[in-house]
C-alpha cells in the first residue's frame, strides 16, 4: 500500500530533473526550495480551483468508478494530468502537502490539477506520517490536526481525506477499518466535517512504478468486482492509484489502456465527491 513512501520520496527528489524533459509547459525548476512553512499558489486560488465537470446522470444499472491517485505532487504527476485531460475522464487526487511544499515545480503540477476540469484534490495529510503510522496514530489529536492543517495550506475545498497508510472509511453510512489505528484520527476528523475515503482495489505495483498485472487482467478483476458485487457499496468501486506508477513509459501505457477498455464497457468516472454514500 504506502509502505514505499519513503522510496518513493527520495525517488522523487531524485527525479527534479525529470522535469525538464516535460512537454507541457511546466518550466523546469530544480531547486528544491524546502519552504514547509506557507504554500504560495503560482496564481490567486481563486483561478486554480475552478469549477469541475458536472456529476453524470446515474440510474440503478450504472457501474460507477472512483478513479483516486496518491501522494502527489510528485515529479511524474503532470503525466498523469496529461493521460486524465487526453482520456477526459474525472480524477480525484489525494495530495500530501509536504511534496507541494519541497520543490516549487511539485507545487506547479498540484496547481496543474487544481486548474483542471478533470480533477479534484483531496487530502493525504500533510506529512504522510514521514512514513511512520504506528507512532504518528498513537497521538489521534495531533495526526488530525495535521490533516486538517494540510487543508489549510493546500487551499482544498472538499474536506474529502483519505489516511495516510490506511484503509479507513468513515462516512454518514460506512465505518470501516476503524479498530486498526488510525481509526480514532478518521473519527476526529469524521467529526469534525470531513468525509474518509479508503479503496475497494488497487492498482497494485513491484517496488514503486511497475505494474504488477497487465491492463486486461486489471479490467477483468474489475468487472468481476462488479459482478460480484465486492465493492464496499454495490455499483460503486473506488480505485486507488499512485503517482509514482507514472514514473515510467509502462504505466503510463498501461494507464492508457486501462482506461480506454473501462471506457468500451460502459462504466461511468466520477469524482470522490459524489461518492453517494
Ligand atoms: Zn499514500
Amino acid at each position: 500500500m504506502h509502505i514505499s513512501f519513503f522510496a518513493a520520496f527520495l525517488l522523487n527528489l531524485l527525479a527534479c530533473n525529470l522535469d525538464k524533459t516535460f512537454q507541457n509547459g511546466v518550466p523546469p525548476q530544480s531547486q528544491a526550495t524546502a519552504d514547509t512553512t506557507k504554500y504560495v499558489p503560482t496564481e490567486p486560488e481563486d483561478t486554480l480551483n475552478v469549477e469541475k465537470i458536472a456529476k453524470t446522470r446515474i440510474d440503478s444499472n450504472s457501474k460507477v468508478i472512483y478513479l483516486t491517485f496518491d501522494d502527489g505532487p510528485l515529479a511524474f504527476t503532470p503525466f498523469l494530468t496529461d493521460i486524465v485531460h487526453e482520456k477526459q475522464i474525472k480524477m480525484s487526487e489525494f495530495a500530501v502537502g509536504l511534496h507541494a511544499l519541497m520543490n516549487k515545480s511539485f507545487m506547479k503540477h498540484l496547481d496543474a490539477m487544481k486548474r483542471s476540469p478533470y480533477i479534484e484534490v483531496c487530502n493525504h495529510s500533510y506529512s504522510h506520517a514521514y512514513g511512520k503510522y504506528q507512532v504518528y496514530y498513537s497521538k489521534p489529536d495531533v495526526a488530525a490536526q495535521e490533516i486538517i492543517d494540510n487543508e489549510t495550506k493546500l487551499g482544498l475545498l472538499t474536506k474529502i481525506v483519505r489516511m495516510p497508510g490506511r484503509d479507513i472509511w468513515a462516512t454518514d453510512s460506512i465505518k470501516r477499518g476503524w479498530s486498526q489505528s488510525g481509526g480514532k484520527t478518521a473519527e476526529i476528523l469524521y467529526k469534525a466535517g470531513f468525509k474518509i475515503y479508503g479503496w475497494d482495489m488497487e492498482w497494485d505495483h513491484y517496488g514503486n512504478t511497475l505494474p504488477k498485472r497487465t491492463p486486461a487482467q486489471i479490467v477483468s478483476l474489475i468487472d468481476g468486482m462488479f459482478a460480484r458485487n465486492e465493492t464496499q457499496i454495490k455499483n460503486h468501486l473506488v480505485f486507488l492509484g499512485h503517482d509514482e506508477m507514472l514514473a515510467k513509459e509502462k504505466g503510463r501505457q498501461d494507464l492508457r489502456q486501462i482506461i480506454d477498455m473501462l471506457k468500451e464497457r460502459g462504466y461511468i468516472f466520477e469524482f470522490i465527491s459524489n461518492y453517494p454514500y
